[in-house]
C-alpha cells in the first residue's frame, strides 16, 4: 500500500529560515553533544515554566523515567496512573522497578483523572501519583496535591500535551513535585525527539543530574572546558542527555509556543462550533474553569455512540484527512492485561471506543477546520 498524502494532516511543524539557521549555525559550531545550547534552552525553559531547575533530556519518555526514579520510585513500589494517557507512563514505572495501578477519568465532557478514583487506587505502597493534562487542558491539580500531600506521595506531571497550559497564573508542570514534557515531533513544542524535567526540589534535581549521564559527577563538556579532569560514579544511571542541535531548535521553538497555542485554541474554538448541537457528539473541555489556560494539544472529540470509528476513519482517510486516537487504554495493551486492578475503569472503557482526534496545529485555516467538521458531519 503506498503512503497516503494528507490534505490534512494531524499536526504539522512549519519550518523557516530562522528555525533552519539556529540548526546550521550549531551544527557549524563543531560541538554537538549538551553544551551551551543546551544549557540555554534548560535555563529559558525553567523561566518559563517558573521552575527553579530544568533538564533537557532525550525524550519525554526518559524525562518521565528520571522524574519516577528521581522522587525515589523503586521496587515494591506502586504508581497511581491514568489508563487513558500514553503507554509510556506506565513503561516507566516498570523501567523504574515499580508497578503501576490504573485510575479512572472524569467522563466524556472531561477526559482527565477523576480524583475520587485515584483516592481509591491509593494503598499502603503508594509511592507518587503520575497525572496527565489531556489535551492540555489542565487537570484539577489541587485535589491531587491535598491528597499526595496527606499521604506524602509524589506527583509526577505528564504534561507532555501541556507545555504553556496555566492553571491560576501556574504553568502546567511546575506546580508538581516533577514536570515532564516531550518535544517529540506532533507536539506543541516540537524538534525531533527531546524532553524536559523541572522541578523545585534542589534533592530531586541533584538524582536527576546524576542519573542523566550514567551517574557520573561531570560532564564531557566541562572536561572539555578545562573544568574537570575526571570524575566518579556515584549511581548507576543511564544515557538520556540532549544535544546542541535539538537544543538550538528548542530555543526556537519555545519563542513561537505562546503564538502557536493561540493560534490551536482558535481552531479549536471553531470546532467545537461547527460541532455544536449535534446529536451524541461530545466536545469534551467545553466548560473548563476561568483559572485556567488549556495548550490546545488535541482536538478530540466522543462520536455518537455506537459510530463505527474504523469506517468513519477510514472515509475520513479517503478525503486526505488524517485521525487518530487518544488513547487506547493501557490495561487493555497485552503487556498490562495482568496488571492489579483495585478500581473499576468503567469510565475510560466506556469512552475509549468512541475517542476521535482531528487535526490541530497552528498553520491550520479556517477552510480547512470546516473541510474536517463537514466531512465528519456527513459520516454521522
Ligand atoms: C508524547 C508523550 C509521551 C512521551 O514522549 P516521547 O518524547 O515521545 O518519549 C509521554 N506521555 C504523553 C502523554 C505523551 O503524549
Amino acid at each position: 500500500m503506498s503512503e497516503p498524502t494528507w490534505r490534512v494532516p494531524l499536526s504539522d511543524i512549519a519550518v523557516d529560515n530562522e528555525l533552519a539557521g539556529a540548526a546550521l549555525e550549531t551544527l557549524r559550531s563543531g560541538w554537538w553533544s549538551m553544551g551551551p545550547q543546551v544549557a540555554a534552552f534548560e535555563r529559558a525553559f525553567a523561566d518559563y515554566v517558573g521552575s527553579r531547575h530544568a533538564f533537557a533530556v532525550s525524550s519525554g519518555t526518559s524525562a518521565l523515567h528520571l522524574a519516577l526514579a528521581g522522587v525515589g520510585c523503586g521496587p515494591g513500589d506502586e504508581v497511581v496512573v491514568p489508563s487513558l494517557t500514553f503507554v509510556a507512563a506506565a513503561n516507566t514505572v516498570r523501567h523504574a522497578g515499580a508497578e503501576p495501578v490504573f485510575c479512572d477519568v472524569l467522563g466524556p465532557h472531561d477526559l482527565n483523572l477523576d480524583v475520587a478514583s485515584v483516592e481509591r487506587a491509593l494503598g499502603p505502597a503508594t509511592k507518587a501519583i503520575v497525572v496527565l493534562h489531556y489535551g492540555g487542558h489542565p487537570c484539577d491539580l489541587g485535589a491531587v496535591a491535598a491528597l499526595a500531600e496527606e499521604r506524602g506521595i509524589a506527583v509526577v506531571e505528564d504534561a507532555a500535551h501541556a507545555p504553556g497550559a496555566t492553571v491560576d497564573g501556574r504553568f502546567c508542570g511546575s506546580i508538581g513535585d516533577v514536570g515532564c514534557f516531550s518535544f517529540f515531533s506532533n507536539k506543541n513544542l516540537a524538534v525531533g525527539e527531546g524532553g524536559m524535567v523541572v522541578t523545585d526540589s534542589d534533592e530531586v534535581a541533584e538524582r536527576i543530574r546524576l542519573l542523566r549521564s550514567h551517574g557520573m559527577t561531570t560532564l564531557t563538556w566541562d572536561r572539555h572546558r578545562g573544568h574537570a579532569h575526571s570524575y566518579d560514579v556515584v549511581t548507576s544511571g543511564f544515557n538520556y542527555r540532549f544535544d546542541e542541535v535539538r537544543a538550538a531548535l528548542g530555543l526556537v521553538q519555545l519563542t513561537r509556543l505562546d503564538a502557536g497555542n493561540e493560534a490551536r485554541a482558535g481552531f479549536a474554538a471553531r470546532y467545537r462550533e461547527r460541532f455544536a448541537g449535534v446529536e451524541g457528539l461530545v466536545v469534551p473541555f467545553g466548560d473548563n474553569d476561568a483559572g485556567a489556560r488549556s495548550a490546545h494539544h488535541l482536538m478530540v472529540v466522543l462520536l455518537p455512540p455506537g459510530t463505527d470509528r474504523d469506517a468513519l476513519r477510514t472515509a475520513l482517510q479517503a478525503e486526505g484527512i488524517q485521525t487518530s486516537v487518544h488513547y487506547p487504554p493501557i490495561h487493555h495493551f497485552s503487556a498490562y492485561a495482568d496488571s492489579a486492578r483495585p478500581v473499576p475503569l468503567t469510565v475510560t472503557d466506556e469512552v475509549a471506543p468512541r475517542l476521535l482526534t482531528l487535526p490541530l496545529y497552528p498553520g491550520l485555516d479556517d477552510q480547512l477546520v470546516d473541510l474536517v467538521s463537514d466531512t465528519l458531519l456527513a459520516q454521522l
